[in-house]
């Protein structure tokens, strides 16, 4: 900026060389306040302090001749007067202040580009799209190792929760029903017998990919009725305005957009071993194996490898779950327990604490058939491990889509194992770089997460929207043949969190009451609720495992997300005879101790 022209020429400098130009006075509260907002929304500004040079007076009268304002601070966006400290304010509560910062007066291909059409980009795009921009999604599938592919959708539809559901021993058994039982009982038995074998699988691949191709056509219908332009290509970032994208035939285009929301998810992890990528398969590729997979062993003991070890049991396969350290990390470990006591009892093998080292081929797969591994691990005492399998499927984690993207190129700043670091509203340290769903760093990594946070961004952007995602009290269900279903801390978190003095936990058994009658185990469902003594019990925990544990916690966790304490809970009249009613009637603390064990009606 010239420091020799007039005072004028000296404003008209700077407001027309920065983007965000502020005028301000150290010893200015109200500077202090615009300066703090800038800085929690990632704005970069320029500040000029007025008592801090020599000519400040002079500068600051020929800023009243330029804007009409003498006082400070005193805002130019895009060489535009934005005012002081109330207009900044207001037309961030307005949502017009990171619009205004964002239009740079360029024409680009699209207002709105969204990188990956899964749960969160398809949300986002669609509610960007009917908010009257124009929008474009790049979506584009990378095989897996063993050349898994699929359509658009992202992770869910195609790989994840709607295989897992749809292959969950209740749906197994009445998707066969549906079936088959308008024909014959027969009919239903011999597909019972089927259900493990290759003809049961491949029919069942069949329907289950037949309803898979359908909501991937249903995504695409949906692109084009809302005006999304869809483009099934890998794209990378050119700068920060540009992504060039390139197709499977290898054709190249290159578009511009003012903002852009990253949304690439996630793909499992293989561990650094010999043999795992040649031999070992992952949850991208288990729904579609053109075989039966045999006697299998999950690797990893969260999410993925209990929920898949649990309906491969159903289907009547020997499962083998190897843990290295504990269940359902991250979850509280009483559940945790309850679920691996409960899966070892219903025949899964559990090898613990125990890592894989190599796998070796016996026999190759051939059409129809899997093939057989020797799989070798180690104890944590040293002990060697080793068993043959006909499936090895690793389940250890999975890393987000961040990497050769040209991220590092536009600066996005990541954390080390390569999640995309944001604020509260989605956005990265670039201001016209957003990012939602499995690639953010320490939130939940769920479906309708992706698409709430990605349907708030949308609005924020693009209509005067200002809720934040909220992503404490995040309900979740483990679809583990004893499904777990919770809302809040973990009663390790709690006690870690607020002191063992300041928690109460309840707690009891139930017995579901069409268990009584199969006369299945009485002790194996259970409910606890965390409560925090000084805020009147208020519930910071609930946790629950029996059937249809997802269905209760959905329930309730409207009730904790307003903040219900114990005695709403009480208060609540039960509905006679479910497995909810329990949480109504919690009268048993663990402090106090006392039976838990299922009473009668
Ligand atoms: P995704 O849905 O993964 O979509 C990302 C898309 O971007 C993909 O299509 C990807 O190929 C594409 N992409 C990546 N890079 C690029 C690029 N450079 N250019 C173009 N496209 C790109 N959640 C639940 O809530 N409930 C469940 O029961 C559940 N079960 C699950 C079971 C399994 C086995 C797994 C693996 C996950 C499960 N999840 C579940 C998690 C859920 O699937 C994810 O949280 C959700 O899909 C995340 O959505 P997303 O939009 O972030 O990413
Ligand atoms: P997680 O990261 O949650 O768990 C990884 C597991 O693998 C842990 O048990 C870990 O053990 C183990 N592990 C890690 N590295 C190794 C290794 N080298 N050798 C052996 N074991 C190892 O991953 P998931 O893939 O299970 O789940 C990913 C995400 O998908 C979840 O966070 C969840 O949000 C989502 N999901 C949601 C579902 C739902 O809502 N029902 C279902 C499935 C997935 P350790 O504890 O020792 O680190």
């Amino acid at each position: 900026v010239t420091q020799n022209g007039s005072p004028k020429a000296q404003v008209e400098d700077y407001i027309s060389k920065n983007k965000v130009m502020m005028f301000s006075k150290t010893t200015c509260p109200f500077c202090t306040k615009i300066k703090d907002l800038f800085k929690n929304l990632n704005v970069e500004f320029q500040v000029l302090e007025l008592d801090q040079i020599s000519n400040g007076a002079d500068l600051q009268n020929a800023l009243l001749e330029v804007s009409g304002q003498k006082t400070v601070p005193n805002i130019y966006i895009n060489s535009k007067h934005l005012g002081g400290c109330d207009d900044t304010l207001k037309a961030q509560a307005e949502n017009r202040l990171l619009p205004m910062i964002n239009d740079d007066g360029e024409n680009y291909d699209y207002d709105l580009i969204v990188i990956g059409g899964g749960s969160g980009g398809l949300a986002a795009s669609k509610e960007a799209a009917s908010l009257g921009r124009k929008v474009a999604v790049f979506d584009f599938v990378q095989p897996s190792p063993t050349g898994t592919t699929w359509g658009l959708g992202g992770t869910c539809v195609n790989v994840g929760c709607i295989m897992i559901e749809t292959n969950a021993p209740s749906c197994i058994i009445s998707s066969y029903i549906v079936i088959w039982g308008a024909i014959n009982i027969v009919f239903i038995k011999i597909f019972t017998y089927l259900q493990g074998s290759i003809v049961g699988i491949k029919l069942r691949i069949c329907f289950i990919q037949d309803h898979i191709g359908s909501l991937n056509w249903g995504y695409r219908v949906q692109l084009r009725e809302k005006k999304v332009d869809y483009h099934n290509a890998y794209a990378q970032f050119v700068d920060k305005h540009t992504i060039k994208a390139v197709n499977k035939k290898g054709k190249e285009i290159i578009k511009t957009a003012r903002h852009f929301i990253l949304a690439m998810g996630e793909r499992p992890r293989y561990p650094d071993i010999p043999g795992a990528k040649e031999f070992g398969i992952t949850s991208d590729d288990l729904f579609s194996l053109p075989y039966c997979p045999g006697k299998t062993l999950m690797v990893g003991a969260s999410y993925v490898s209990l929920e898949c070890g649990g309906f491969l049991k159903a289907i009547g396969m020997d499962v083998t779950v190897m843990v290295r350290s504990i269940l359902l990390r991250g979850f509280d470990q009483q559940m945790a327990d309850k679920i691996g006591d409960y899966m070892g009892l219903h025949g899964i093998d559990f090898v613990r604490p125990c890592v894989p080292t190599k796998i070796e081929k016996l026999q190759d797969r051939q059409d129809g058939k899997p093939g057989l591994y020797k799989v070798y691990g180690k104890y944590n005492d040293g002990t060697e491990y080793s068993d043959e399998f006909n499936t090895v499927i690793f389940a250890i984690g999975r890393d987000p889509c961040t990497q050769n993207i040209g991220l590092d190129k536009v600066g996005v700043q990541m954390s080390k194992n390569g999640f995309v670091i944001s604020n509260d509203a989605d956005q990265t340290n670039i201001s016209n770089i957003y990012a939602i769903g499995d690639i953010l760093e320490g939130k939940p990594e769920l479906t309708p997460v992706a698409i709430h946070s990605g349907r708030l961004l949308a609005r924020r952007l693009y209509e005067n929207g200002t809720l934040l995602t909220d992503y404490i009290n995040v309900c979740t269900t483990v679809f583990t043949p004893l499904e777990y279903g919770c809302c809040g801390y973990s009663e390790e978190d709690a006690i870690q969190k607020f002191g063992e003095d300041k928690i109460e936990v309840y707690h009891s058994n139930f017995w579901p009451l069409e268990w009584t009658v199969a006369k299945r185990e009485n002790d194996a469902c259970y409910a606890k609720l965390i409560c925090l003594i000084p805020e009147k019990e208020k519930v910071i925990g609930f946790h629950v495992v029996g059937p249809n544990a997802g269905e209760i916690t959905q329930g309730f966790g409207t009730a904790i997300k307003l903040g219900a304490t114990k005695t709403d809970f009480d208060n609540t009249i039960g509905i006679h005879p479910t497995c909810a009613e329990t949480f109504t009637t919690l009268d048993v603390t663990k402090r106090g101790g006392g039976s838990i064990d299922t009473a009668g009606c």
